[in-house]
This record gives structure tokens, C-alpha cells and sequence, in this order.
């Protein structure tokens, strides 16, 4: 079980974490982009770190939508739009509900990564935050579907978006910015697959934490 709390907990975590990462972040978009992902990312977090001490008595589906709304309206690049899905759509799965079963948490991960996909209409394999997430999705749906718990099967969801993150160093970017560079994006690893990496394994750590 997730509760109200929790999800409070997580973004706020998230946010503090982006802020920490800011830097490396941007350093990896300056190899292979336009230098902004950190920048983008710890702006629109601040705004979400801002806002969040008045969503307290909301439910998880109403937080979740409008951080997503929060980053849409604050974060430029791509990744604004494409995270402020994830979250709306995670959102609309927990539309009411003050705790989430490992079900319910799973389809709203679920629902983030359709809406990534919808919306950058991008699949595995092209150099995006969707090779950290696919795998971890993937790893979290078989964990929880053999009886794991959430604790574990994040572990794994961890594990896989990190095997993710490498796995971006070897490949072409075919979607974002990225892919203007062609063959000179191998080499490099992936700033949005690393930052939705950063982002499960804060999850995980504030799971963990009670
Ligand atoms: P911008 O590329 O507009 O400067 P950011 O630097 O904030 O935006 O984000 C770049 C990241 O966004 C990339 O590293 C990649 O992971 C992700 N990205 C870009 N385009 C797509 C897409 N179509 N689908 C999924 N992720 C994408
Ligand atoms: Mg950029």
C-alpha cells in the first residue's frame, strides 16, 4: 500500500533530487543536446516543491495531475510535457483514492509510461527516458504479478531502468534533439532515461524509508 503521504513524500523527494542532479544532467545533455535537461527539470521541480504544501489534503490522483500540470506549464524543453503526462496520466488512475494497492501502483506507472510513449510518440530502443522506463515498467508488472512486493519488485524496476541507462550509451538517438547528432550520439548516455532513473530509484528509497 501507498498512501497520500507517501506520494507527498516521493515528489518532494524527487524535487530535491533534481535539484542535486542539475548539474550531471545538464553536462549529459551538452554532450548530446542543448544543455538544458537539469536546468529544465530543477525549475519545474521547484515550482512542484512550491505548490506542494498546499495539495496535502488532496487525494493521489488530484497531486499526481497537477504536478504534471506544474511541469507542463513551467519546464520548456521536451521533457515538460513528456513527464507532465506521465504524471497526469499516473493522475487519472488514482483519480479519489488516499492509498493505492501495489495494483493500483503499478497502473498508474503504467498509464505515465503510455502517456510518454503517446506523447513522444517514441518507442524502446531510440535513446530516451523510454529505455529506463519500458524495462523498469516491465520488471515492476512481472514482479507484482508473481506475488513480489512493491519494495522488491521497485528494486528490480530499479535495476532495469539502470541495465536501461547503459544500454543508451550504445545506441543512435532516433527521437529529441539527439538525433540530429546520428551515429555521433553512441557514446553517450541518455539525460531523460537518466533522470527517470534518478526519479525510481527516489521512489524507492521513500517506499523503503516506512
Ligand atoms: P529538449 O530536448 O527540448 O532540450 P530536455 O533537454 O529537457 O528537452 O529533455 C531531453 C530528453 O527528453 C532526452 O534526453 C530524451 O530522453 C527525452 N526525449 C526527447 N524526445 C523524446 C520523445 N519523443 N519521446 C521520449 N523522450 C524524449
Ligand atoms: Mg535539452
Amino acid at each position: 500500500m501507498v498512501n497520500s503521504k507517501q506520494i507527498i513524500a516521493i515528489v518532494a523527494a524527487i524535487a530535491k533530487r533534481m535539484e542535486l542532479e542539475k548539474n550531471f544532467l545538464t553536462e549529459l545533455d551538452n554532450e548530446i543536446g542543448d544543455g538544458d535537461h537539469g536546468i529544465n527539470l530543477s525549475r519545474g521541480f521547484k515550482s512542484v516543491q512550491e505548490k506542494l504544501p498546499t495539495w496535502t489534503d488532496k487525494d493521489i490522483g488530484t497531486i499526481l495531475k497537477n504536478v504534471g500540470m506544474e511541469l507542463v506549464s513551467t519546464v520548456g524543453g521536451a521533457s515538460g510535457p513528456l513527464y507532465g503526462t506521465a504524471f497526469m496520466k499516473a493522475g487519472n488512475v488514482c483519480k479519489g483514492k488516499t492509498e493505492l494497492t501495489d495494483a493500483d501502483f503499478t497502473a498508474a506507472f503504467g498509464a505515465a509510461v503510455g502517456g510518454v510513449q503517446m506523447r513522444g510518440k517514441a518507442v524502446e530502443g531510440e535513446k530516451t527516458m523510454l529505455d529506463a522506463l519500458c524495462p523498469a515498467l516491465k520488471a515492476l508488472r512481472d514482479d507484482i504479478d508473481s506475488g513480489r512486493t512493491l519494495i522488491e519488485a521497485m528494486t528490480d524496476a530499479v535495476d532495469a531502468a539502470a541495465k536501461g541507462v547503459e544500454f543508451t550509451k550504445t545506441i543512435v538517438a532516433t527521437k529529441g534533439r539527439a538525433a540530429y547528432l546520428g551515429e555521433r550520439s553512441i557514446g553517450h548516455q541518455d539525460p531523460g532515461a537518466t533522470s527517470s532513473l534518478y526519479m525510481l530509484q527516489t521512489v524507492l528509497e521513500v517506499l523503503k524509508r516506512d
